[in-house]
Protein backbone atom coordinates (compact mmCIF):
# COMPACT_ATOMS: atom_id res chain seq x y z
CA UNK A 1 0.00 0.00 0.00
CA UNK A 2 1.22 3.27 -0.63
CA UNK A 3 1.35 6.19 1.11
CA UNK A 4 -1.12 8.23 0.02
CA UNK A 5 -3.63 4.98 -0.15
CA UNK A 6 -2.67 5.03 3.48
CA UNK A 7 -3.78 8.47 4.24
CA UNK A 8 -7.02 8.22 2.37
CA UNK A 9 -8.36 5.05 4.65
CA UNK A 10 -6.71 6.70 7.83
CA UNK A 11 -9.23 9.92 6.36
CA UNK A 12 -12.09 7.75 5.66
CA UNK A 13 -11.97 5.50 8.78
CA UNK A 14 -11.66 8.65 10.98
CA UNK A 15 -14.50 9.89 9.03
CA UNK A 16 -16.67 7.26 9.67
CA UNK A 17 -16.08 6.00 12.62
CA UNK A 18 -16.25 9.61 14.23
CA UNK A 19 -20.02 9.43 12.13
CA UNK A 20 -20.44 6.35 14.08
CA UNK A 21 -19.96 7.68 17.39
CA UNK A 22 -22.38 10.25 17.02
CA UNK A 23 -25.48 8.29 15.69
CA UNK A 24 -24.09 5.60 18.82
CA UNK A 25 -24.70 8.59 21.15
CA UNK A 26 -27.61 9.93 19.63
CA UNK A 27 -29.44 6.33 19.94
CA UNK A 28 -27.91 6.18 23.45
CA UNK A 29 -30.15 9.21 24.55
CA UNK A 30 -32.98 8.05 22.35
CA UNK A 31 -33.64 4.43 23.73
CA UNK A 32 -33.71 6.69 26.94
CA UNK A 33 -36.78 8.39 25.47
CA UNK A 34 -38.42 5.80 24.42
CA UNK A 35 -40.18 5.17 28.24
CA UNK A 36 -44.01 4.58 28.61
CA UNK A 37 -44.43 8.18 31.06
CA UNK A 38 -41.83 10.00 28.84
CA UNK A 39 -42.35 12.28 25.60
CA UNK A 40 -43.26 8.83 23.16
CA UNK A 41 -46.14 7.96 26.03
CA UNK A 42 -48.68 7.78 23.04
CA UNK A 43 -47.02 3.97 21.82
CA UNK A 44 -48.37 1.35 22.90
CA UNK A 45 -45.87 -1.22 25.46
CA UNK A 46 -46.19 -3.81 22.19
CA UNK A 47 -44.96 -0.93 19.88
CA UNK A 48 -42.30 0.04 22.17
CA UNK A 49 -41.19 -2.78 22.91
CA UNK A 50 -40.60 -3.89 19.15
CA UNK A 51 -39.01 -0.16 19.01
CA UNK A 52 -36.75 -0.98 21.88
CA UNK A 53 -35.25 -3.98 20.25
CA UNK A 54 -34.96 -3.20 17.03
CA UNK A 55 -32.94 0.38 18.22
CA UNK A 56 -31.19 -2.08 20.64
CA UNK A 57 -29.94 -4.15 17.38
CA UNK A 58 -29.26 -1.05 15.31
CA UNK A 59 -27.29 0.35 18.64
CA UNK A 60 -25.64 -2.84 18.69
CA UNK A 61 -24.18 -3.21 15.42
CA UNK A 62 -23.45 -0.22 15.25
CA UNK A 63 -21.05 -0.50 17.91
CA UNK A 64 -19.78 -3.76 16.43
CA UNK A 65 -18.64 -1.78 13.12
CA UNK A 66 -17.14 1.12 15.48
CA UNK A 67 -15.02 -1.47 17.34
CA UNK A 68 -13.66 -2.50 14.39
CA UNK A 69 -13.07 0.38 12.24
CA UNK A 70 -11.34 1.49 15.54
CA UNK A 71 -9.00 -1.87 15.49
CA UNK A 72 -8.29 -1.28 11.23
CA UNK A 73 -7.19 2.80 12.44
CA UNK A 74 -5.06 1.24 15.28
CA UNK A 75 -3.99 -1.20 12.94
CA UNK A 76 -3.08 0.50 9.66
CA UNK A 77 0.74 1.65 10.45
CA UNK A 78 1.43 -1.88 10.82
CA UNK A 79 3.56 -3.21 7.77
CA UNK A 80 1.10 -6.43 7.52
CA UNK A 81 -2.18 -3.76 7.57
CA UNK A 82 -4.34 -4.39 3.82
CA UNK A 83 -2.50 -7.47 3.37
CA UNK A 84 -4.55 -10.92 2.86
CA UNK A 85 -3.17 -12.91 5.98
CA UNK A 86 -4.23 -16.54 3.71
CA UNK A 87 -2.83 -15.91 0.27
CA UNK A 88 -0.58 -12.60 2.12
CA UNK A 89 -1.53 -10.85 -1.37
CA UNK A 90 -2.60 -6.87 -1.01
CA UNK A 91 -5.96 -6.16 -0.36
CA UNK A 92 -7.52 -3.53 -3.28
CA UNK A 93 -7.70 -0.73 -1.75
CA UNK A 94 -11.15 -0.04 -3.08
CA UNK A 95 -12.01 -2.96 -0.60
CA UNK A 96 -10.59 -1.43 2.06
CA UNK A 97 -12.29 1.42 1.48
CA UNK A 98 -15.66 -0.36 2.36
CA UNK A 99 -14.25 -2.73 4.71
CA UNK A 100 -11.61 -1.48 6.16
CA UNK A 101 -11.30 -3.62 8.93
CA UNK A 102 -10.69 -6.69 6.71
CA UNK A 103 -7.75 -9.12 6.83
CA UNK A 104 -8.97 -10.98 3.56
CA UNK A 105 -9.03 -10.14 0.26
CA UNK A 106 -12.66 -11.17 -1.22
CA UNK A 107 -11.26 -14.03 -2.65
CA UNK A 108 -10.42 -15.60 -0.21
CA UNK A 109 -13.76 -14.54 1.65
CA UNK A 110 -15.69 -15.94 -0.89
CA UNK A 111 -13.75 -19.17 -0.39
ZN1 LIG B 1 -6.29 -13.62 -0.15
Amino acid sequence: MTKLERQKLVKKISTESSALKKLVAVMEKSADLIHPEGPGGRFSLRDMIKMKSADERQLRAARVRMNSLDRALNKIDDPEFGTCFICEQPVPLARLLVIPETTRCSKCEDK
